[in-house]
């Protein structure tokens, strides 16, 4: 199966935050470690990331599972770098979670993704089920990356992938919680790393 060609042109102009060739790895790797059961990505955004894991997800009778409050990130919120006008009401309240759901209802791939409203870390206290495979990409302060790291790689099933976007070894590239969690992952000795581009890094557990 190829890359679908419509798929690409909605990634084209879905908002966020991966880069075309790192997508592409995503989708790749998120194919070899669905086992037909589930995966969560942390941190929603519009969908662009969503839709390459979603499209892992139906290839191999999965499913994606998206979890975001929909309300930003640091960086996304009022006078910040990455804030979107479009994205606030009137308020400069952030809502993405309309973006999202046409995101995903304009792919075909509404069967092999659901999306979940809410903090990663409220959603891991009743969360139970094991994972295929979980992808962090939401808040960069070091408390949130490391309550996504501690809250939902437990789950992960042995064999299974933790993969983590915005991995900067320099700090002069870019900020450091996610390369936190990527070491601590590494430091636990229950993960090794497989798969690495740019800033993206995969870990399979063992
Ligand atoms: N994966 C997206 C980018 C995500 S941006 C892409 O590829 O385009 C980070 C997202 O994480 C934001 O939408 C923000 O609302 C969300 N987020 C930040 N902290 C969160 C938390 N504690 N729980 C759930 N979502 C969170
Ligand atoms: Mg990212």
């Amino acid at each position: 199966m190829t890359f679908p060609n419509d798929l690409t042109a909605l990634i084209e102009t879905t908002k966020g935050f991966m880069p075309a060739h790192e997508g592409m790895a995503l989708y790749e790797n998120a194919k070899e470690f669905f086992t037909g059961g589930v995966g969560v990505e942390i941190g929603s955004y519009c969908g662009k990331s969503t839709l390459y894991l979603g499209q892992a997800a139906r290839e191999t009778n999965s499913h994606l599972v998206t979890i975001d409050h929909h309300r930003g990130s640091e960086e996304h919120q009022i006078g910040w770098e990455y804030h979107d006008l479009e994205l606030a009401d009137d308020h400069g309240v952030i809502d993405t979670f309309a973006v999202l759901r046409a995101t995903i209802a304009q792919s075909k791939l509404t069967n092999s993704i659901s999306a979940i409203v809410g903090r990663s870390a409220t959603i891991a206290k009743w969360w139970s089920k094991e994972l295929d495979l979980v992808f962090i990409d939401g808040s960069h302060t070091e408390e949130s990356a490391r309550t996504d790291y501690e809250s939902w790689s437990p789950f992960i099933r042995t064999g299974g992938a933790l993969i983590i976007h915005d991995v900067f070894p320099d700090p002069n590239a870019g900020g450091q919680a996610p390369y936190l969690i990527y070491k601590m992952a590494i430091d636990s000795n229950n993960f090794v790393e497989t798969f690495a581009l740019d800033s993206l890094r995969v870990l399979r557990r063992i």
